[in-house]
């Protein structure tokens, strides 16, 4: 198997079949998903120094098999297959005699999934002399809760919500606490955004609805009944649009879920749906709010950076996909069952307390706090303000509960600058099988598929830094600068170990010269290859510039994604890349298989790569760039106005 890896400049005109027929002999060799073999074997060629890092496709293959197989259940952080997959990481670095960076190669991290009360909570409103306990079912402390006692005047904050920013003075035509003084005050405060949904519980519903769909097409699909199909698509496509009126008017769905042309093909993608209505939302008139809007954290951290000491939260009727939903108003537990998404469980800066809305209606009075949330979604104004007359006191006393989660880290020891550090980092996690977070069961063939393999997102990422981790160990090259392989968990939690990482880093993080970020680069496309952060360094255009394209169709983008690791990095000014080939219709579903990756895309990008980690492991000057077009909630590509340059295959 090794003799196949050559100078790279040759491969790449290898024909796709010979490349693809490397990948299928290894593929169709290996029994079942055994870690690959170590690449003991004979030496392979000897790069010379001058030479470009050679990755081999068969490695990459064999490793995203065995990552993305069934029987690692698509390696969600809290499954004992992480720490599986964290062990044949190190194995492998063991095996290739790249140092750890910490006592050993995993560096765990400690990830909060819930919390024990200490005592029950307490809230109490009080109007003049008069006071009143909330009851107990009535309200519940939150998981995140900071411990402590809270007291002061009450102040209805709408969504805390803030637009994006627009118009020549960049300012949000819509903003919850604009002119609200809530020093030392109870802030008061709907989940969601303005006219958004609980976004986790619709992707549950399309999820139900999608298997329900399902479960109805089978039998027309069988008996290739055309017509039933139109009906069964009809009818379901009419009760989807009925369950977001609520947000989306009709005449705005015209693109949603279109009949195929082969209607016997029609699927209910609850990934493609969900995109498709998320983009019809963006398309509303009036104020539009980023994704992190609707986060429970960002307006906790935002009400207490203004000088709130407490925090009550409500879901508001509107916010509520169902009517049973709506009625039962179930509040969070101290332990959920998967801590989701959304930054998981650390804990906030202040206490808070989650109330049932209708208690909420009555205990603060009128207005209503139903009444309040309508009329903020049907006009899209805030309507924030002191409650009069009230004060609220609230007491939370609970520990957070934590489990342990690698990381898993390996170092190539620099030269004459091996004080400095270039960071080349993907995500080893991914989330699971269904029914867990959002992995949505899919039906292939007749079959329920439950686990998201995840292939692409991120074994691809994983694999590829594996690979440059040892084909530079066995250039014999020393780099003069020190460079540390990262593999992160919990970021389809919200980037938790990457957070984590430049939070509590095993090493100087001001060491650290730069970060190189792989995040689904196995499923090159139509769309091309996205190369994200470019504003974090003036220096990054040129040196992707001397690099080339490697005949690769490419979008540079400016900003830098928020929706992966490199943030982290990023957040802490240090330059970052992100190398990404865009979502497609598996992306997060069980379809996200080996089978699809595009290995020739693959090398293609590991060329790129390659020639970057080479020139930053060589000294390469990259300055932090304060001024450039920052964080964006959007994929690389989604803002006309932060895309530097696209270059076509040809590299013209
Ligand atoms: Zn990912």
């Amino acid at each position: 198997m090794h003799a196949m890896s050559c100078p790279a400049d040759s491969r790449r005109h290898w024909p796709l079949v010979v490349l693809l027929a490397t990948d299928l002999a290894c593929r169709s060799a290996s029994p079942g998903p055994q870690p690959p073999e170590s690449p003991a074997g004979p030496p392979v060629d000897v790069v010379k120094k001058e030479e470009a890092l050679v990755l081999d496709g068969a490695r990459m293959t064999a490793d995203i098999t065995f990552l993305a197989s069934d029987e690692m259940h698509g390696r969600h952080t809290l499954s004992p297959d992480l720490r599986r997959a964290a062990e044949f990481l190190a194995q492998r670095y063991t095996e290739l005699g790249l140092a750890p960076v910490g006592a050993g190669y995993a560096v765990d991290f400690p990830l909060v999934v819930g919390a024990k009360l200490e005592a029950p909570p307490t809230l109490t409103v009080h109007r003049g002399k008069k006071a009143v306990a909330a009851a107990a079912p009535e309200f519940a402390a939150l998981p995140q809760s900071a411990s402590g006692e809270a007291r002061g005047p009450l102040v209805f904050v709408g969504y805390a919500a803030r637009s994006e920013l627009e118009g020549e003075a960049k300012t949000p035509v819509y903003d919850d606490l604009a002119g609200v003084d809530l020093k030392g005050k109870i802030a008061v405060v709907l989940l969601e955004a303005p006219g958004r949904p609980d976004a986790m519980a619709l992707l549950a519903r399309l999820q139900d609805d999608a298997k329900r769909f399902a479960e109805a097409a089978k039998p027309l699909q069988e008996k290739k009944d055309v017509a039933g199909l139109k009906a069964l698509h009809a009818k379901a496509r009419a009760e989807l649009l009925a369950l977001v009126d609520p947000y989306i008017p009709k005449d705005r769905l015209g693109e949603v879920w279109p009949l195929p042309e082969d209607v016997l093909t029609v699927e209910y993608n609850p990934m493609a749906i969900g995109g498709g209505l998320f983009k019809a939302a963006a398309g509303l008139p009036g104020p539009r709010f980023g994704f992190s809007e609707g986060s429970l954290r960002t307006k906790v951290e935002r009400l207490a950076g203004a000088g709130a000491v407490g925090v009550i939260v409500v879901r508001g009727p509107r916010s509520f996909v169902s009517a049973e939903a709506r009625k039962a108003d179930v509040l969070p537990a101290l332990k959920p069952e998967k801590p989701g998404r959304g930054g998981a469980l650390d804990p906030l800066p202040v206490p808070v307390v989650q109330m049932q809305w209708q208690a909420a209606d009555k205990l603060l009075g009128k207005p209503r706090l139903s009444q309040l949330q309508a009329d903020i979604d049907r006009e899209k104004k805030p309507r924030s303000g002191p409650i009069a007359g009230v004060e609220a006191a609230l007491a939370v006393k609970l520990t957070p509960e934590t489990v342990a989660v690698p990381n898993v880290l390996a170092s190539l020891a620099g030269g004459d600058r091996a004080q400095e550090i270039v960071v080349i980092g993907a995500h080893y996690d991914h989330i699971g099988e269904a029914p867990d977070d959002e992995c949505g069961e899919a039906r292939k063939d007749g079959v329920v598929d439950k686990i998201c393999n995840g292939a692409d997102d991120n074994a691809s990422g994983t694999a590829m830094v594996l690979e440059l981790a040892r084909a530079w160990k066995q250039s014999g090259r020393t780099p003069r600068r020190t460079i540390v392989f990262t593999h992160f968990a919990g970021e389809e939690l919200g980037v938790l170990g990457s957070k984590a990482l430049v939070d509590k880093p095993p090493f100087e993080l001001a060491r650290v010269v730069a970060m190189i970020n792989l995040d689904m680069v196995g499923r090159l496309g139509p769309k091309g290859l996205a190369i994200g952060g470019l504003g974090s360094s003036e220096a990054w255009l040129p040196l992707l510039d001397e690099v080339g394209a490697a005949g690769l169709e490419i979008l540079y983008e400016g900003s830098t994604a928020t929706r992966s690791d490199h943030a982290s990095f990023y957040r802490k000014d240090i330059p970052v890349l992100f190398f990404f080939t865009g979502t497609h219709a598996d992306y997060h579903r069980p379809g996200d298989t080996v089978d699809k990756i595009n290995l020739a895309g693959m090398l293609g990008i590991g060329q790129i790569v390659t020639g970057v980690m080479q020139r930053l492991g060589d000294g390469r000057e990259v300055k932090f760039n304060k001024a450039g077009p920052g964080l964006a909630g959007g994929l690389p590509g989604s803002d006309p106005k932060t895309i530097i340059k696209k270059v076509n295959g040809g590299g013209a």
